[in-house]
């Protein structure tokens, strides 16, 4: 069984596909549960703003989606929040053809899986509270961005500095 509410999303393709070149603007507000995300990051409406176009072989979808989130500082724990963005630029066929193509199926494009995985890898990415947040002591858990407390580790810390140098260059 299907949950209801996803209609907004599931666009009739089959109008849009008679007429190359013609455009149809989608824009909502869903909550994560329209989307299947059940992401504890998430800390509000999911805003999704696209343009379709049509094409002889397909539909185009471009835009964005925006996601609020809220989440702790990976070093030092703080409470952040913010507002994720990412574009969206996607194609959707009948008969795929372009191997990234989403499916339309019984003239129906169905926006939904789309964005949800758009919006859960936006929901994912782990935050700082800044670049060179020091993070939390390791042996008395104070927050060095504080203040510096007296324990000794440095052996520690040089460690835990090569380490975050690898993730951050990703
Ligand atoms: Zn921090
Ligand atoms: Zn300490």
């Amino acid at each position: 069984m299907e949950a209801a509410p996803k209609r907004e999303l599931r666009i009739n393709a089959v109008e849009l596909l008679r007429q190359p070149g013609a455009v149809r603007s989608v824009e909502v507000t869903v909550p994560g549960g329209d989307l299947d995300v059940d992401h504890e990051a998430l800390a509000g409406v999911i805003g999704v703003a696209l343009e379709l176009e049509a094409l002889n072989d397909g539909i185009v979808v471009r835009g964005g989606i925006e996601a609020p989130w809220e989440r702790p500082c990976r070093r030092c724990l703080k409470n952040l929040k913010g507002l994720a963005r990412a574009d969206i630029d996607e194609i959707y066929q009948v008969d795929i053809l372009d191997e990234d193509a989403f499916p339309i199926v019984d003239g129906q494009l169905d926006l939904a899986p789309m964005a949800r995985q758009v919006a859960l890898l936006e929901l994912d990415d782990e935050r700082l509270c800044r670049d060179d947040c020091a993070g939390l002591c390791p042996q008395c858990g104070d927050d060095r961005n504080v203040g510096k407390c007296d324990c000794d580790t440095e052996v520690t810390d040089h460690r835990w500095a090569a380490l975050d140098g690898l993730v951050l260059d990703d």
